[in-house]
């Protein structure tokens, strides 16, 4: 019998909320990550049910087993349909090890499959209650794009993206900048975790309470549930399922979003044997799975998957909760969860820029197949793995590494290593030439505060 999913705070300081509550609140109000109190399972089943499934039909039929109970499955089909329009290439690279392809989305990076679910979502819940809503989000590239371009024209919701003035492409700000209408973007003067510490403040401080603010960060729910559905797509369509067949993982991480959405859908029953975790040399996570101690990186250090540059990530948290224990929103951990454990279901390291580039250069030599600064350190972190567990990499070990953005939105760094000029998706021809809108503004809250009460 179906038992409707609640979520709790991962502070544990606050009631639990049903999905829509969750959703459109962002931030539990005592400032902890929202967390499902259980999952549904999936089988062998219902996997190999989705074996010849288009990409959103494998989507609607896990995401109806969490929202049945909010929204009818017509509605729900709708908006799934609407959102993943596009293609999601799983491309075989040797043997059986994959990449999977998240960059066709119409910002080109993988952002783009939480940020369209979850904002016709919003909508569809918004319109139900004629309410409207104002947006907070920091990016450290991706994200604001997909968030922009996921609420662009949408009627009862205003969007405010913050990016760090000099840690984003030209081509991931004009992604943002060209859109206007119910858009507004901040170039800050600071990092990427200024931006969101910014975002963060605004949303405790209850002066502000009369913008109805939401954030469409990681940390919301209704990002982290769509981001299960690929890895089930994924093991759907390489897996033998009938034999229970397991998988290997890579992910290219900075907030740790992704790779949570692969531990819910691990803990779903997706039979996953390991997941590989790759960050830049923003190494505050692998240096936790080797010390047994946690503590953050500040600033920041600026790497080449600029998207990865995260000293803190947000949903440390909800991994930490995941294993037993308890992290506030600083990062303090209240309760040791089971780092053994951790270690076991997930290879975390670090990847120097430098081994990013040769390994862009590798395998571009060697399979002839083109791969960004984030999915190259997924795939060098994929490789490391096999040297440490040398029989991850045996050839009939099933292994699929995430590239998480289109080449064409990195094209300094791929002109440089390899000498091509990635081919720009059909979602950015033309992009280069238009015309951008966008406020400066010092790191500073009071600041950001007035521009906030000045605008809406
Ligand atoms: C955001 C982003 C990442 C990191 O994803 P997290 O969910 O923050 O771990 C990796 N690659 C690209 C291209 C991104 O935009």
């Amino acid at each position: 019998m179906f038992q409707s999913i609640s979520y709790y705070s991962t502070n544990h300081k606050t009631e639990t909320a049903g999905f829509r509550e969750a959703l459109l609140k962002g931030l539990a109000p005592d400032n902890g990550l929202y967390m499902p109190d259980h999952l549904p399972h999936i089988d062998t089943s219902f996997i190999r049910n989705l074996s010849r499934k288009d990409y959103h039909e494998t989507a609607f039929e896990t995401a109806r087993l969490f929202l049945r109970e909010e929204i009818k499955d017509t509605d729900l089909y709708g908006l799934v349909q609407d959102a993943y329009d596009f293609e999601v290439p799983i491309e075989n690279i040797y043997e059986r090890k994959y990449i999977m392809r998240l960059d066709q989305g119409p910002t080109a990076s993988f952002k783009d499959f939480a940020a369209r679910l979850m904002g016709r979502l919003m909508q569809h819940f918004l319109a139900q209650e004629n309410r409207n809503m104002l947006i907070l989000t920091a990016t450290s590239g991706d994200t604001g794009s997909a968030i922009a371009n996921a609420f662009y024209g949408l009627d009862n919701i205003q969007v405010v993206v913050l990016y760090p003035e000099k840690e984003v492409t030209s081509r991931q700000r004009k992604q943002m900048t060209t859109l206007r209408k119910n858009i507004r973007i901040i170039a800050l003067n600071g990092k990427f975790d200024d931006c969101q510490a910014l975002v963060k403040k605004a949303f405790s401080d209850h002066d502000l309470d009369d913008l109805n603010l939401s954030s469409a960060n990681s940390i919301n729910i209704g990002r982290l549930i769509p981001q299960s559905f690929y890895y089930i797509y994924a093991y759907s369509r390489t897996a033998n399922a009938d034999e229970q067949e397991n998988i290997i993982f890579s992910v290219p991480s900075g907030n740790f979003g992704n790779v949570m959405g692969g531990l819910l859908a691990w803990k779903m029953g997706l039979p996953v044997r390991r997941f590989v975790v790759a960050t830049n040399e923003n190494d505050e996570v692998p240096v936790y799975w080797q010390t047994g101690s946690y503590k953050s990186i500040v600033p920041s250090r600026n790497c080449i998957s600029s998207a990865m540059n995260v000293g803190h990530p947000s949903n440390m948290a909800r991994l930490v909760t995941l294993y037993g224990g308890m992290m506030d929103e600083t990062g303090k951990i209240m309760k040791d969860p089971d780092v053994e454990q951790m270690r076991r279901d997930i290879f975390a390291i670090s990847i120097s820029d430098k081994k990013t580039i040769e390994t862009i250069a590798g395998v571009y030599n060697k399979h002839k197949v083109i791969l960004e600064p984030h999915g190259a350190a997924g795939w060098a972190g994929l490789l490391e793995d096999f040297r440490v567990h040398p029989r991850d990499a045996d050839p009939g070990q099933l292994c699929v590494s995430l590239e998480t953005a289109h080449p064409a939105k990195f094209p300094d760094e791929i002109r440089r290593v390899i000498g091509i000029d990635p081919e720009l998706p059909p979602s950015m021809k033309g992009l280069d030439q238009m015309e951008e809108t966008y406020d400066k503004l010092d790191n500073n809250y009071e600041i950001f505060k007035e521009y906030l009460k000045d605008n809406y």
